[in-house]
């Protein structure tokens, strides 16, 4: 899509969303220009992907209150230049990684603010830490001091039809509100991050406070 349709996309998207919900910029694999586009129109938070990609689009985040959370997996030989690079690193998905994380942070002197993903589907194929186990993983990895854990990310199965997604949006809120009651000192249930394109209205009805959305700013992916 072109910058007009782009500026235009994210505007209609910020004006149908309540405040308090942040409107994250998916961004994988868009160029330059799109995601310029998307910087002008006023989105404050990207989500890439990959390390890589991410280094690769710093120089367009330029404005300083701008950003940028993971998104995607994070490969246990990409954690130190993660912990440079973002701002939050929402898929938080194992104890050897949240390990990882605390070590190359506490060597940068940094508290890592990250989510951590739930596997609301429980999917084989997927990552994420399973509902039933989101509470002992919080108990595992909560005296790691240069991590800080600010709630829950989701994605839930992908299907077509955004009502199926509600039920897995249901269920993570859920297990957001029952963490938020005796929660353990060092962490936060602030954010829930639910919602991409298809998906995003009924998340925000569920709870989500932070939506990731791609195409439904740039248009349809390119198929790699
Ligand atoms: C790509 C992606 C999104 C956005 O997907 P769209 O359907 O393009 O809105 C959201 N979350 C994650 C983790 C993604 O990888």
């Amino acid at each position: 899509m072109n910058y007009a349709e782009i500026q235009t996309n994210v505007k209609r998207v910020l004006n149908e969303i309540p405040k308090g919900v942040i409107l994250e910029a998916a961004v994988k694999s868009r160029s330059e220009s799109e995601i310029r586009a998307a910087v002008d129109a006023g989105i404050k938070v990207f989500g890439d992907n990959y390390v890589v990609e991410s280094q690769k689009n710093r120089d367009l985040y330029r404005n300083e209150d701008i950003k940028c959370h993971l998104i995607g997996h994070l490969q246990r030989n990409k954690v130190k230049k993660a912990v440079a690079l973002f701002d939050m690193v929402e898929t938080l998905d194992s104890v050897r990684l949240a390990r990882a994380i605390n070590k190359k942070s506490c060597e940068i002197g940094k508290v890592m603010p990250v989510l951590i993903e739930v596997n609301s589907g429980l999917e084989k194929q997927k990552y994420g830490i399973l509902p039933n186990d989101v509470k002992f993983f919080i108990n595992k990895i909560k005296n790691l001091k240069n991590l800080k854990v600010q709630g829950l990310m989701t994605m839930g199965p992908f299907t077509g039809n955004p009502e199926n997604a509600r039920k897995y949006f249901t269920d993570t809120k859920k297990i957001f509100q029952s963490l938020k009651v005796n929660c353990p000192e060092n962490v936060e249930m602030k954010y829930l991050s639910m919602g991409m394109s298809n998906s995003y209205k009924v998340a925000i009805e569920e709870g989500a406070n932070i939506i990731r959305v791609g195409s439904a700013l740039f248009g349809p992916r390119q198929s790699v």
